[in-house]
């Protein structure tokens, strides 16, 4: 049987730095924690935690002497209570994270209304949305961009996961309600080269298998965009999911793995595939 791997199947590089980060780190504290679980993985956090890196949910409840901060980042205030916690800060926020927090700050502070595309629940929005200090709205979708006000200056920037195409829609609205429109694309494009070489590699195999959490709402979308090419998709985050009779009759199979997923799954599902 065939496989066929994507390429970017995978790390992206803010996740794939976060980790470096913390592996690195752990021999330099007597305790290093992260806010909240480092990457969207299970079995990636459990690996952290079998090096000592332990997942806590607010600063208040650390007991270590070191935290490390997400990739996706967290909020100004939950920054400076980091800071002000006494306890060391290993900041992993991926530097596009970063760049969008500024660009909020910079908008909100020159560019009258500030519009953030993204959703507004997702970890990485509501750090985003933090740094901004005047008027800020946070839009999913084209419709939520319709409801906007008329204002005399708007500024907008993108949740780094969005897809170009979203964005590009609630410029083209935001347009029609100011004439004094400041645009920063702050879109990261580890997600739309996932999707992009799954749905290639999708058409060219008579099976998908999508490996990565199934927290990971990255993961998930890389599962969809494959069945909607009409192919089987499994999404599965371990070898041992893997049912010998899926393979029945299939000559060909693709696999990809999302952004959280880390290297070691996807060698398991590699070696359990050629032992089939
Ligand atoms: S998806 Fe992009 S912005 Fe998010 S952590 Fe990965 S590289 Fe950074």
């Amino acid at each position: 049987m065939e496989i066929l791997l994507a390429k970017s199947a995978g790390f992206c590089f803010g996740v794939k730095r976060a980790t470096q980060m913390a592996f690195d780190a752990v021999n330099h504290y007597s305790s290093l924690q992260s806010l909240g679980p480092l990457i969207h993985s299970p079995q990636m956090v459990k690996k952290l935690e079998d090096h000592g890196i332990r997942v806590c949910h607010q600063v208040e409840d650390a007991d270590g002497d070191a935290l490390i901060v997400r990739s996706h980042g967290v909020t100004a205030t939950e920054m400076t209570a980091l800071h002000a916690s006494g306890k060391a800060v290993v900041d992993a926020t991926c530097p596009f994270v970063t760049r969008a927090q500024k660009h909020a700050a910079e908008l909100s502070r020159d560019a009258g209304l500030l519009v953030i595309v993204g959703e507004a629940h997702h970890p990485e929005v509501k750090g985003i949305l933090s740094y901004a200090t005047g008027d800020v709205q946070v839009v999913a979708n084209v419709e939520q961009a319709r409801k906007l006000p008329q204002c005399r200056k708007m500024g907008i920037i993108a949740q780094t996961t969005q897809s170009l195409d979203n964005f590009r829609e609630i410029v083209g609205v935001c347009l029609e309600k100011t004439r004094d429109l400041k645009i920063y694309n702050t879109i990261c494009d580890a997600t739309s080269v996932r999707q992009e070489e799954a749905v290639a590699i999708a058409r060219q195999v008579e099976l998908m298998l999508v490996v990565g959490g199934y927290n990971s709402a990255n993961t998930r979308r890389l599962a969809e965009l494959c069945r909607e090419q009409g192919t089987t998709t499994h999404h599965l985050e371990t070898a041992a999911e893997i049912d010998p009779a899926w393979f029945a009759g299939i000559d060909r199979v693709g696999l990809t793995a999302g952004a959280s997923t880390p290297q070691f799954l996807i060698d398991e599902i590699i070696t359990r595939l050629r032992a089939l």
